[in-house]
């Protein structure tokens, strides 16, 4: 199950992404905010690891309350530079296998019309 805390209002949620249903919140309108949105969340570490995320939603609680009260979060630069990459890549892997399919789908098509184009030109150089 998914644990997450909002960027913004400290409350939990069960999706990093999900739009906060307290203070309506909603972290697709900005690529930072997406990411800091993984980081509060235990969808942070790709493994999966029942004892790093019993750990980690533990640590979330402790920053939960810190937002709360209405203190800023000590973001690691570093981990969200790397979590901005793994985003990134997630985010250009399928656009490429969709691609890709579009055009294996499509090149039997392409092949066919190419030589029914083919066979018209010659038909109306021999009917000449
Ligand atoms: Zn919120």
């Amino acid at each position: 199950m998914g644990f997450a805390i909002c960027v913004q209002c400290g409350s939990q949620k069960e999706a990093a992404l999900e739009q906060c249903r307290l203070c309506g919140f909603d972290p697709s309108n900005s690529d930072d905010d997406e990411v800091k949105s993984v980081y509060l969340s235990v969808g942070r570490f790709a493994c999966d690891d029942a004892e790093v995320q019993q750990a980690y939603r533990e640590e979330l609680q402790v920053i939960a309350g810190r937002i709360q009260s209405g203190k800023s979060v000590d973001y690691d630069a570093q981990e969200l530079d790397r979590l901005r990459v793994q985003k990134e890549m997630v985010e250009s892997v399928p656009a490429m296998a969709v691609w890709g399919a579009v055009f294996r789908l499509f090149l039997p098509a392409l092949i066919f019309l190419a030589i029914l184009g083919l066979v018209n030109v010659l038909l109306k150089i021999a009917l000449r």
